[in-house]
């Protein structure tokens, strides 16, 4: 699917200053020359994100860890050791050299070694980092597959690599050890049990300091289509009420069996967590691209696996409006 040329392509692309899709594992990122605050600036006017929201410095291995972080403490060696290439994002203090462009202006700054051969690829052939939110439109669905990307961003962006579906399909987990306790600022498909194993010690979680974690908010990774979380035993239900009042209804279910009826666009996802996750923002895309008045989706179950899952649905369900920057 990506060829050594495209690869130089893109290489070429990132040198003079534009932006690159590229795939991850986790979802496709919109890249750029982390060394070149023009260039970083672009993501954030592409995306229209604003600009105290951080970027992710993606870089080839955990060797380069060292030209982007200062004072880097043993837990991270050992993250590193341990889940790297993978889908985990760390954040440590930062290196002078690092702009406060990609950091928000904060003192810390984000990194990760993604596992995608494609993103492997271009990272060893660039040498040097890359900046990369996730490729969508703030407070969108991210995309997980290069056609998404084409979509949500027209021809906004010189070059898209297309290494297929993205294998995880959620945002990486987010760790910080740059407090006084490793915490946990965003889920994803590393669970928080699993650092606490390797990192031999509990985490803070999520909202312990909320202050901590910029750009997570309350709604995000949201379709158009007002989208309400509820549980299996209403769904046929709700949705047959709809109907009724001659409102047409998205859902996407997991254990609840469709009622036969009209006007209803249903997905039922895969049970396992593993494949609602890999197929979650097609999903959601699908059934936002139905354009109903409302996407009803089943509660998943509440187990760990499902702590990223959930994470999403949330944010996904909660209004705009009630966006805190
Ligand atoms: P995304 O927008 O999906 O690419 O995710 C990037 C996210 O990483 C941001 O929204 C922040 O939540 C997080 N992040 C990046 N850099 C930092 C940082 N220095 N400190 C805390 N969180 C960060
Ligand atoms: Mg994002």
């Amino acid at each position: 699917m990506v060829s050594s040329q495209d690869i130089e392509r893109a290489v070429a692309v990132l040198r003079a200053g534009g932006l690159v899709a590229f795939p991850t594992e986790t979802v496709y990122g919109l890249g750029a020359d982390a060394a070149n605050v023009e260039a970083v600036k672009k993501v954030f006017a592409v995306k229209r994100r604003p600009t105290h929201h951080p970027l992710i410095v993606h870089v080839a291995d955990a060797v380069q860890v060292a030209n982007w972080a200062r004072d880097i403490p043993p837990p991270a060696q050992e993250l590193a050791r341990r889940f790297w290439p993978g889908p985990l994002t760390i954040i440590l203090r930062r290196a002078p050299r690092v702009h406060d462009v990609v950091t928000g202006g904060q003192d810390t700054v984000a990194l990760r070694v993604p596992s995608h051969p494609v993103a492997q690829a271009l990272l060893r052939a660039f040498g040097g980092g890359v900046a990369a939110p996730s490729a969508n439109r703030f407070g969108r669905v991210s995309a997980t597959t290069a056609e998404h990307v084409r979509k949500e961003f027209g021809g906004e962006i010189e070059l898209v690599l297309d290494g297929g579906e993205s294998d995880v399909g959620l945002e990486s987990t987010i760790v910080d050890l740059t407090g006084a306790r490793p915490a946990l600022l965003r889920p994803g498909w590393i669970t928080a049990s699993q650092l606490e194993r390797a990192l031999g010690r509990p985490l803070a979680l999520p909202g312990a300091d909320a202050a901590r974690a910029p750009g997570t908010l309350p709604s995000h990774y949201a379709p158009q289509t007002p989208l309400v979380v509820i549980e299996g035993d209403l769904l046929g239900e709700l949705a047959a009420a709809f109907v009724r009042q001659g409102r047409r209804v998205a859902v996407l279910a997991l254990s609840a069996s469709q009622p036969v009826l009209q006007g209803i666009t249903w997905i039922t996802a895969p049970r396992d967590a593993a494949g609602y996750a890999h197929a979650l923002y097609a999903n959601l895309r699908g059934l936002d691209e139905a354009a109903c008045d409302a996407i009803l989706v089943e509660r998943p179950p509440a187990a760990p696996e499902w702590a990223a899952i959930n994470d999403r649905l949330n944010r996904a369900a909660t209004n705009a409006e009630s966006d805190q920057p």
